[in-house]
């Protein structure tokens, strides 16, 4: 069985993850603000270097799979979206990269979102630093967005990017990554969002064709399936989890 790291461990769609995998069997990481194995703030550059280098210490420097959860939504401050949907991911995943290929055939989920899809016809100058890596001018375009709906769309844009990107890289060394982009899932971001003057009318109004929103253990069926041998052929796919969300708001670009 595999050592799996899973960050956002302790709520949502983190800890339905982590449900699914350990009945598996496999040994788990999981690392999170609190209540975890790990317990790091992964918005900030200090608290990624340590998540990192507690999560080899205790894979002893081989890991078979991440899984990047952790997250927070349009109710956060713009600089906290771009410092963990953005950067928790990338700081995290490239620290663990070496041991992820010293297991052979690392493999790797990122759980972005629907919303990185609205960005992908023309990204947001605040993606575009995040993807040249500059955590500075990112968060700086992200204050001065004052948009907390855009600033999320561009750090699952940006981080679907550098995971489409990372699988080119990795698929040449036997290693996988994918993207989950999941539409709207009853957790407690989700109801946060629902519960927020600003943005609860438009997300209470923003329904899937199917009628409803997703539940955790969906999105852990999809890391299942990409963290399996089933999908031994799939490499940097952006799988979408969301009652048909994507292709009712982008029907002709896929
Ligand atoms: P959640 O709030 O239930 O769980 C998120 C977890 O991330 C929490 O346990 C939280 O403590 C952790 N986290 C937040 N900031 C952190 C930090 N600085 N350092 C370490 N851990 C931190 O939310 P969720 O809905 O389960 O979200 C999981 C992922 O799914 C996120 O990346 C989110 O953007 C994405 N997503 C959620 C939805 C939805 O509707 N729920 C839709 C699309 C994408």
């Amino acid at each position: 069985m595999s050592t799996i790291a899973v960050t956002g461990a302790a709520s949502g769609i983190g800890a339905a993850v982590c449900q699914h995998l350990e009945a598996a069997g496999h040994s788990l990481i999981r690392v999170d603000l609190r209540n975890a194995d790990i317990n790091a703030d992964l918005s900030t550059a200090e608290g990624r270097k340590a998540a990192v280098e507690q999560t080899l210490s205790a894979c002893n420097n081989r890991l078979d799979a991440v899984v990047a959860c952790a997250g927070v939504g349009v109710t956060a401050p713009a600089t906290v979206i771009v410092g963990v949907n953005h950067f928790g991911v990338t700081g995290y995943l490239d620290g663990l990269e070496d041991a992820l290929a010293a297991s052979g055939q690392g493999k790797a989920v990122i759980i972005g979102s629907v919303a990185g899809s609205h960005m992908v016809a023309a990204p947001h100058p605040m993606a575009v630093a995040m993807l040249d890596n500059d955590e500075a001018k990112a968060c700086q375009l992200a204050a001065e967005a004052d948009n907390p709906s855009a600033v999320y769309a561009a750090s699952k844009y940006a981080v679907t990017v550098y995971g489409r990107r990372k699988a080119v890289e990795w698929g040449k060394r036997g290693m996988r990554l994918n993207i989950i982009a999941p539409g709207a899932v009853e957790t407690p971001l989700h109801k946060a969002s629902l519960d927020d003057a600003r943005f609860g009318e438009a997300v209470k109004n923003f329904v899937a064709p199917m009628g409803r929103a997703g539940v955790p253990a969906e999105i852990a069926d999809g890391v299942d399936f990409l963290l399996s041998d089933k999908s031994a052929f799939v490499n940097g796919s952006v799988l979408f989890i969301d009652g048909g969300m994507d292709a009712m708001v982008r029907t002709k670009t896929f």
